[in-house]
């Protein structure tokens, strides 16, 4: 089943040779590198940060590898999963020639990207159904209809952004085997673990052509950290490593990032995350007694969508109250929408309070948020 991801990558950067950084040797004194001899007032990492970092960090790589259990080879730490999606769209698409696939709403960064780089975004929107929980899958049919020789990346995001709602594994599957040997899937893992289904590493195994996000943004609190992961096989990792510039990931960043791994920070992580899936169901029933709030979608990620027949309303209450929510300008789809990133139980209260949740009226359709 196996075939090489390469190919489809331009084909100017097969050929590139990799920046040959300097030495590093840690009980050797550096002469080779331009650096300060001294140590910056304040600064207290363990490697100094003086010095540059390492070309690529990789004992972050092994540490994260472990974390999400896949070989070393199999891992590019990029900064955020931002990163990522731009490299995978330097690499694979020319300017002008190649395009993207995406299924909106979704993350709205991919086709950013895409403009920078010159690429065309084609859009196959999800499916709408009028069941909470059905709503806004992917349109398999539609997306294999679309696909084009010049369609080099699919993006699909599970749990997506901005409807919380995780994909299925069929149409996944579907999906990848429609693309083999024709595009990259990239599947953005950024919400799993608010979720309780399953990574899609396991569909790698029979699929070289697809490639996982993750990120540390948002399960251990690191968003501004700026480290992300993609996980692909080691001839992908290579390629997009050799387009990824030395020296890029910050000393601070490598070393929160381990501290943040350690057994104790995980555990209380893993807390934090069963609190905000509690919080979240909570938030979602809260919400449902808005009586200008007529829809909460169900949620695998930190977020709930709402729709509202009174959106400015909503929202300038919220501000009034001090908290911000997001909104999505005239985003197709999106119009009447709030999205509202799950907080800390008094915050969540408060948005309720101040959104002003007492009233009998009933609304027209209802989820629990789970
Ligand atoms: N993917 C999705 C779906 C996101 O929502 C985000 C950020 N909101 C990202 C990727 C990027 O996250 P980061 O660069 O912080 O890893």
């Amino acid at each position: 089943m196996s075939f090489d991801v390469l190919k489809l990558a331009r084909p100017e950067l097969r050929d590139l040779i990799p920046y040959t950084p300097a030495s590093y040797e840690p009980d050797c004194i550096r002469m080779n590198a331009n650096e300060s001899p001294y140590r910056s007032p304040g600064d207290n990492t363990v490697r100094g940060l003086n010095i540059y970092p390492p070309p690529r960090p990789w004992a972050l790589r092994a540490r994260l590898a472990a974390h999400y259990a896949v070989p070393d080879e199999e891992m590019l730490v990029t900064r955020g999963s931002s990163e990522a999606i731009d490299v995978l769209i330097r690499a694979f698409c020319a300017a002008g020639k190649d395009e993207i696939l995406v299924c909106p709403p979704t993350f709205d960064m991919y086709r950013l990207y895409a403009g920078i780089q010159g690429a065309k975004v084609i859009e196959v929107p999800l499916r709408r159904d009028s069941d909470l929980r059905l709503d806004f899958a992917l349109n398999t049919e539609a997306v294999i209809e679309a696909l084009r020789d010049r369609t080099k990346l699919i993006f699909i995001c599970s749990p997506n952004n901005p409807t919380g709602r995780s994909m299925t594994v069929s149409d996944v599957n579907a999906i990848c085997d429609a693309t083999r040997g024709r595009s990259l899937v990239i599947l953005d893992e950024a919400y799993l673990e608010f979720s309780d289904k399953p990574s899609f590493r396991p569909l790698q195994e029979d699929n070289d052509h697809l490639v996982l996000l993750r990120t540390l943004s948002k399960f251990v609190s690191l968003a501004g950290v700026r480290c992300g992961a993609l996980i692909g096989t080691p001839k992908l990792v290579e390629l997009l490593g050799s387009v990824l510039p030395p020296y890029t990931f910050p000393t601070p960043s490598i070393e929160l990032v381990l501290e943040a791994l350690s057994e104790d920070s995980l555990k209380t992580s893993k807390k934090r995350i069963a609190l905000l899936r509690n919080e979240r169901a909570r938030l979602a029933r809260g919400l449902m007694n808005i009586p200008t709030i007529t829809r909460v979608w169900p949620s695998d990620a930190n977020f709930l969508l709402i729709e509202t027949t009174a959106r400015e309303r909503i929202t300038e209450k919220a501000r009034r109250g001090g908290i911000l929510l997001r909104t999505f300008g005239e985003q197709k789809s999106l119009e009447q929408c709030v999205r509202i990133t799950v907080g800390q139980p008094e915050e969540n209260d408060l948005l309720v309070e101040v959104l002003g949740a007492r009233t009998d009226q009933k609304n027209t359709v209802r989820s629990n948020g789970e």
